[in-house]
């Protein structure tokens, strides 16, 4: 991909595009055309802290005559978008990514983490978009037998809305499977932990060395926390893939939705709990807690989703106060100014 800001010539235009890369400098815009400008955001957004493009946005630029930064002067509402807690700050939000279709998360075959992977199914799924699981290293595995269990497993916690693959880097035909799951035209972001293989993955899928693999990218060597790249990759056979390095912790923000999905066996035995906002902890006519004595749900899988729900929640209640706080502060402001 060019990563060039071609000098704008003539006249002053407005195009449309998409926010292709970020990273240190000013984000990449691929404008409708197939040019590439590094763009800054208008000052309309610049105000606004919370509005800034991200991977994926569909962006209106405005080219200044002879200038070599575009302008950012609108973001399209998003599609879908991958959003956590901003883990510097407990009562605001990170989008990650815009646009996908397809989020897939990475996890190891060998040290599957259950507790994270259902973290990222919750999150997946609140993005609205697709959701897929790709087991990496699947040559690490015992033998093909406990690589075939280990899918069933995540088969049976992720549920039928999730497609679920086995890959290495070494077999051709496992690296089709995850090609076949992206498909022609479609955007995917790949999230899982560091160290599980994305980088590697995106280099194969791309044919191509993009991404630097083993590499510590998220830290600077003082241990600080840098911007980190995040690129949309074409993959040759179509599609698109963008690597989200660097994201550490996965808080939860709004995700009622992402929940009820990620826990569609839990969701569908509250449906006849007796109160609607039952929240199987110890309320009289719970269905859910009927079926873990009955040993139909693991007791595990509903300690996840109470202490999930628990999370949601009290993200919810922290960032509702802080808004309450600012919203008297602003009133305080008027009034002195009255
Ligand atoms: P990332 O941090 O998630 O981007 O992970 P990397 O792609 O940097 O890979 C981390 C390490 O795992 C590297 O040493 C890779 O060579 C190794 N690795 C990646 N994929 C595979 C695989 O399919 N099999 C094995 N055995 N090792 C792999
Ligand atoms: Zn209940």
């Amino acid at each position: 991909m060019p990563d060039v800001t071609e000098t704008h010539k003539g006249a002053s235009t407005s195009t449309n595009g998409t926010v292709v890369k970020l990273d240190r400098g000013f984000p990449l815009v691929r404008c409708c055309d197939g040019a590439h400008v590094r763009c800054e955001h208008a000052t309309s957004l610049e105000k606004n802290e919370r509005v800034r493009a991200v991977i994926g946005d569909d962006v209106e630029v405005f080219l200044p005559e002879g200038h070599d930064k575009g302008v950012i002067v609108a973001i399209a509402k998003r599609r879908t978008s991958f959003v956590r807690r901003d883990p510097a700050e407990r009562t605001s939000h990170q989008v990650l990514a815009a646009n996908f279709d397809l989020v897939i998360i990475a996890e190891p075959i060998v040290g599957l983490n259950r507790n994270r992977l259902e973290r990222e199914l919750v999150l997946a799924h609140q993005t609205g978009a697709d959701v897929a699981v790709v087991l990496t290293k699947a040559d690490l595995a015992q033998d093909e037998q406990e690589a075939q269990n280990v899918c069933e497993q995540v088969r049976a916690l992720a549920g039928r809305s999730v497609g679920v693959c086995a890959m290495s880097l070494e077999d051709g035909e496992s690296i089709q499977a995850v090609r076949d799951l992206i498909g022609d035209g479609r955007v995917a972001v790949l999230i899982g932990k560091s160290g599980v293989g994305k980088s590697s993955l995106v280099n194969v899928l791309a044919e191509a060395e993009v991404q630097g693999v083993g590499a510590v990218r998220d830290r600077d060597g003082k241990g600080r926390h840098t911007t980190v790249d995040r690129v949309m990759v074409e993959l040759p056979g179509g599609g698109c893939v963008v690597d989200m390095p660097g994201v550490r912790g996965l808080g939860m923000w709004d995700a009622d939705e992402g929940l009820g999905a990620a826990f569609a066996d839990v969701d569908e035995l509250a449906q006849s709990c007796r109160f609607r906002d039952c929240k199987h902890i110890d309320e009289p006519g719970c269905a859910v807690r009927e079926a873990v004595e009955a040993g139909e749900l693991a007791q595990a899988r509903l300690d996840s989703y109470r202490s999930l729900a628990a999370e949601i929640q009290s993200v919810r209640e922290r960032r509702d106060e802080a808004r309450r706080l600012r919203g008297e502060k602003a009133s305080d402001r008027k009034k002195r100014k009255r």
